[in-house]
């Protein structure tokens, strides 16, 4: 199995996740750059999987559809077009000819109904997880975001981890300011700035990179704690309130 970035928009990925002349699209925003991969390659589409509603990550949809009647796994309370199969927490999406099964997480935060995929050593995300970053909260609260990276932070430590947008870099200067002496967070700069300067993806990620770098998965360490509260002025004492701060603070 092969999965393969396909730039969209400004700074995001579509997703493709290719076996022998098979492939399924993650959040396909547009259908163009999806169709010509898919005919430069000789591949067929068999599904389309989103994470959530915004146009950035469903978008081509239907221009895909109007190609190839596919199955499309979504959120089962957000709007998707063309949706097929509802989908949710417990739920698994059976992709045989990717010889492929994903479990669905419900990660509410950024939308009220973002799910993510989790198999094959693999985790789509959309934007809920950023490399060094996490997603805008626009329809959740922190408790409820902080809740689904936790989901996240669970997972195998070797989880790749295919985030739907380019934010790395700018991620990783916020991530600075919190954590100036984080040694694997200096590293993780140097190796990012060197691909984006050879025009390549900061992705995939891992589940234990971001656990060592990414602020928001680290409420809970003393220097995040100490920053965070520093930034307001005042101690903060629980996980939560250490996110919701860092989420402000990042703006
Ligand atoms: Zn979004
Ligand atoms: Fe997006």
């Amino acid at each position: 199995m092969k999965i393969i970035p396909i730039p969209a928009f400004e700074d995001n990925y579509i997703w493709l996740i290719c076996e022998g002349r098979h492939a399924a699209a993650v959040d396909p925003g547009e259908a163009g750059p999806v169709l010509d991969y898919l005919e430069r390659h000789g591949l067929g589409l068999v599904a389309i999987l989103n994470t959530h509603h915004h146009g950035d990550h469903t978008g081509g949809n239907e221009d895909l559809l109007r190609h190839t009647a596919v199955p499309v796994y979504g959120p089962r309370h957000e709007n998707i077009p063309g949706l097929t199969h509802p989908v949710g927490a417990g739920d698994t999406v059976q992709l045989p000819e990717l010889f492929a099964n994903f479990s669905v997480l419900d990660v509410p935060g950024h939308t009220a109904g973002h799910v993510a995929y989790y198999g094959a050593n693999s985790l789509f995300c959309g934007d809920t997880l950023f490399a060094c970053g996490c997603g805008k909260l626009f329809e959740g609260t922190p408790a409820q975001m902080a809740a689904s990276l936790h989901k996240f932070a669970a997972l195998p430590d070797e989880t790749r981890v295919y985030c739907a947008h380019e934010y790395t870099l700018t991620n990783i200067d916020f991530a600075k300011s919190v954590e100036p002496a984080n040694a694997a967070l200096l590293q993780r700069e140097t190796r990012d700035r060197q691909a984006r300067q050879q025009g390549l993806p900061t992705l995939p990620s891992t589940i234990a990179l971001e656990k060592a770098t990414n602020p928001f998965l680290r409420c809970d360490q003393p220097a995040v704690i100490e920053a965070a509260s520093r930034h307001v002025g005042h101690a903060l004492n629980d996980p939560v309130s250490v996110f919701a701060v860092l989420r402000k603070w990042k703006k």
